[in-house]
């Protein structure tokens, strides 16, 4: 374990992609903890709301700004997170999505570079395409077709992992790369085409589930209060560990799985229908997480049903909200 970096030292923090999902959580814990930060997001899939009650606090400042284009502002640590997640918004324009990942990360790690902090990469579990080893390893070095629709998510997030290692390599760059795998909660946003949140909040209006396929397809679905802990373990790593480490909820469920415990937790009288599955669907996804339960002593705690309560509470009062 080679816990016992700095993380907890009061820092500036840039968090660009904060106004997300992911991002916005990660802000409301690297505050919590006393640092400052200035979130940069270009709000293509963010959004303000989510960070609305941050925006009294000192400690925090909103950029808009797009990281394909270069930024000079002086922190202490970055962690880049921008970059559309959802198969739906990362193929509205693939081209913008792989430029999000290689200028975007270009761009970090030369203001990196400069400042000479520590930079945190969110990377993903789509690094290892449609998988053919179970459960999914750090070494394995993935399946990913190169020129299918979700290439331009995958490829340029395996880009991002190589400009991460070769500034490392060539100009000893502390970075840190996590593979994050299938995370959900509160602040997803509603459209986001993902299935947790579009399982929901079909559910809790009553309408079918889609189920793409028959439904046999796996992922490893991890609460996003979970997946932060983990960021913020590997960011309090020393200089050494770099991972690349999986972060992601090993327990493996069918998206058949999913639809029923949705049902059944909502209460709701949808049904499950079947469409097609689209082109280059992962079969199966589960991360083996011994490498981060060695080195960042950590393992998700929160289960699926409780962290799909959570969840459904979150979207039944947005939903009310908009009424
Ligand atoms: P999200 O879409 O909710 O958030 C992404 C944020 O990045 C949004 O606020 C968006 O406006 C911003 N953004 C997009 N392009 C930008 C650009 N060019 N410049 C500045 N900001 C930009 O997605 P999320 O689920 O919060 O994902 C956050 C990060 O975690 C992403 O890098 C994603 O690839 C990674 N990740 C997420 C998951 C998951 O299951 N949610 C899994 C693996 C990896
Ligand atoms: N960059 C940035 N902010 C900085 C320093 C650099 O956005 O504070 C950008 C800059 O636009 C450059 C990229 O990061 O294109 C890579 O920087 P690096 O120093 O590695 O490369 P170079 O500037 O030599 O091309
Ligand atoms: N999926 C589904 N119905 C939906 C949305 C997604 O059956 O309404 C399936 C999708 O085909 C995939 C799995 O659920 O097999 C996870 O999809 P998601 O877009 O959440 O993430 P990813 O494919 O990137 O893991």
């Amino acid at each position: 374990m080679t816990r016992g970096g700095t993380y907890f030292d009061r820092k500036r923090v840039l968090v660009t992609g904060g106004a997300g999902f992911i991002g916005s959580h990660a802000i409301d814990r690297l505050l919590a903890d006393g640092h400052e930060v200035l979130c940069a997001d270009n709000l293509f899939t963010g959004s303000k709301q989510n960070i609305a009650h941050h925006l009294d606090n000192p400690r925090f400042e909103f950029l808009r700004h797009d990281v394909t284009f270069p930024l000079y502002v002086e922190v202490d640590a970055i962690w880049n997170l921008a970059c559309p997640a959802s198969p739906v918004h990362y193929q509205h324009d693939p081209v913008q999505t792989t430029k999000t990942s290689v200028h975007g990360a270009i761009n970090m790690l030369g203001l990196a570079k400069r400042l000479d902090c520590p930079i945190l990469q969110a990377s993903t579990s789509e690094v290892y395409g449609d998988p053919t080893v179970h459960p999914q390893t750090e070494d394995y070095w993935g399946n990913v077709n190169p020129i299918g629709p979700r290439s331009c998510y995958d490829e340029g997030k395996r880009c991002a992992e190589t400009l991460f290692f070769d500034y490392h390599r060539q100009m000893g760059l502390p970075v840190k790369v996590a593979r994050i795998f299938n995370t959900y909660g509160a602040r997803m946003h509603p459209n986001d085409g993902r299935v947790v949140s579009n399982f929901i909040v079909r559910a809790l209006r009553g309408e079918p589930l889609e189920v793409n396929g028959d439904g046999s397809q796996t992922r490893s679905f991890c609460h996003v209060d979970d997946l932060v802990e983990g960021l913020v373990r590997l960011m309090d790593t020393g200089p050494e560990f770099t991972g690349p480490v999986n972060l992601g909820n090993p327990r493996e469920f069918t998206i058949g799985e999913l639809a029923r415990e949705v049902i059944a937790l909502t209460g709701t009288k949808s049904e499950i229908v079947h469409t097609d599955l689209p082109q280059d669907d992962p079969v199966r996804r589960r991360p083996s997480i011994d490498l981060a339960k060695r080195e960042l002593d950590w393992e998700p705690k929160i289960a699926l049903h409780d962290g799909l309560r959570r969840t459904i509470d979150w979207f039944r009062s947005l939903l009310e909200d908009a009424k």
